[in-house]
């Protein structure tokens, strides 16, 4: 059901219900759960509240779908991909739409969600055909040794809602390619983008049962030990927050299911005396405030280099207080809601905390009732230390806090200081420092002289606690594949 419609050219691609085994269908009980417009509070439909049942259905269609999709050519798959990639683009602009409906950000920024998880259907599309193995020379005479690429089987897929389009598509695409049958639990704050892709997916022609998608909200927690403990689920893929991926790493064990996590972070964003100040304002602006600070690469915690430390403050304080707050439809807004007040106590609470030691708040620091109760100031505070919480803890939300620093050793060593390691960043002119740096951050990715490094072609993960795995790029597909060895004897 669907209680207040975005303003869509394409109303079919409002589903309210779950895409299993190339059917639009129900929860089995006939529950469903109410979906919240971050914006306005307000229920904007409810989608199935689906259990182990449920779920178990959904794996029945992945494993009975194998066994010919696993057969299909790499051709045939990257056909698939690319109409669905087209179709992503052909309707872009209700992608967003919905998008902004049930996750908040503004508009633009949306569409450029839709681009970005679009490219990943277009890379996959590409990479499928191409899943080579090796022939390799053999040490036993007579002997002729090969590998091939095979699907790993049905995957479990989970989500979560800051990219209601990327991080399906992310996951999706490399699946299909490697030729994978798939259940995915879309987040149940954004389940509304999942369902339309998935109806595009329909339209591509993705045979019935290789793609299908289970929403839950309540029932989260039973459809992820349904698919973590199912046997026929020889993988799982999760992106969410670290101590979610420890739960389901523990449950995922006694089925030995190959894994891969994209967890949290809490990026350093480090400014050296020698950088361009606009552009590292400009990378700093970027990276912390996309989304209001919602996405996982975000930069967290903002080094400075004494020299140039108060120069950066002021402008970089100046230019937040020109960012506009409010519904992601209306015009001029640059920055929308946070999903939930949960994640608006978060934000408080690391505010209070910093000021309580010291920190001064430049711009914001408060929550915005008049717009809603998700609302809060895009924030920026200065003569931040170590032990604040936002220091050693992923805020998710638009604060800004400004560390001083002295040395590149200090600040190397501040930086590695966090148990994860997602993305890191910095800013320096030197070339020299710019190896140094970049191959002394405990990080999965860095970010050198810019604030955005999120890109299809390019590996997406973490080290320590921001899990393992990687996705997009040329080792993307590989997630989704076993090595086969095969000896050839008696030549
Ligand atoms: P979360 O871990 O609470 O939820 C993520 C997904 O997991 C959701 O779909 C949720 O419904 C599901 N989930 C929650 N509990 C579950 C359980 N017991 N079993 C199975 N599924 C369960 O995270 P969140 O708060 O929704 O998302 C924010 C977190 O995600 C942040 O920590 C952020 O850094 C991380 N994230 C990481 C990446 C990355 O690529 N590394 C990308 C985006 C977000």
């Amino acid at each position: 059901m669907v209680h207040s419609v975005p303003p869509l050219n394409d109303k079919s691609l409002l589903k309210s219900q779950c895409y299993i085994d190339g059917k639009w269908i129900g929860a089995k009980s006939g529950k469903t759960f109410e979906v919240t417009d971050p914006a306005s509070g307000k229920s904007i439909g409810t989608m199935p509240e689906m259990d182990v049942s449920d779920c178990e259905v959904a794996i029945k269609a992945a494993e009975k779908a194998l066994v010919s999709f696993r057969k299909t050519t790499g051709r045939e798959r990257a056909r698939m991909l690319r109409k669905w990639y087209q179709l992503m683009v052909d309707n872009a602009d209700d992608l967003a739409k919905l998008i902004t409906w049930e996750n908040g950000k503004p508009l633009a920024d949306a569409k450029g969600e839709v681009t970005y998880a679009s490219n990943f259907f277009e890379w996959f599309s590409e990479e499928a055909p191409r899943t080579y193995g090796d022939t390799i020379p053999a040490t036993v005479p007579g002997n002729r040794v090969y590998t091939i690429k095979e699907p790993v089987g049905v995957c479990g897929l989970i989500t979560p809602w800051n990219f209601p389009a990327a991080m399906i598509t992310r996951k999706i695409g490399p699946a299909l390619a490697a030729g994978c049958t798939l259940v995915a639990k879309s987040p149940g704050e954004t389940p509304f983008t999942a369902a339309a892709l998935a109806e595009l997916g329909h339209r591509a022609g993705i045979p019935a049962g290789v793609v299908n998608i289970v929403t839950a909200l309540h029932n989260t927690a039973e459809i992820g030990s349904t698919l973590t403990s199912s046997p026929v689920v020889r993988k799982v893929s999760f992106t969410g927050s670290t101590g979610v991926g420890k739960l389901l790493m523990k449950q995922s064990a006694d089925t030995l299911k190959k894994l891969s996590f994209e967890l949290g972070g809490n990026a350093p964003f480090i400014v050296f005396d020698d950088a361009d100040l606009e552009s590292a304002v400009a990378g700093a602006l970027a990276s912390k405030f996309r989304s209001s600070g919602q996405t996982c690469v975000c930069a967290n915690r903002i080094y400075v280099q004494k020299g140039i430390y108060d120069e950066f403050c002021k402008v970089f304080a100046e230019k937040v207080k020109g960012f506009k707050v409010g519904g992601g439809y209306e015009e001029g807004v640059t920055h929308g809601p946070l999903i939930h007040n949960r994640a608006v106590s978060k934000v408080e609470s690391h505010v209070q905390d910093a000021v309580s030691q010291g920190g001064k708040v430049l711009v914001g620091g408060q929550k915005l009732p008049d717009l809603g109760e998700n609302f809060f100031q895009m924030t920026v505070i200065r003569d931040m230390k170590p032990n604040m919480r936002l220091s050693q803890e992923e805020t998710f939300g638009p604060v800004a806090g400004l560390f001083p620093f002295e040395t590149e050793a200090d600040v190397v060593k501040m930086a590695n200081q966090a148990e994860v390691g997602l993305a890191g960043y910095f800013f320096s002119k030197d070339i020299q420092r710019c190896y140094r740096v970049a191959e002394a951050l405990e990080t999965g990715m860095v970010g050198i002289n810019t604030g955005l490094i999120s890109d299809p072609a390019a590996p997406f993960g973490g080290v320590k606690f921001s899990g393992f795995g990687r996705e997009g790029s040329k080792y993307g597909v590989s997630e989704y594949e076993v090595i086969k060895m095969v000896t050839l004897g008696g030549m």
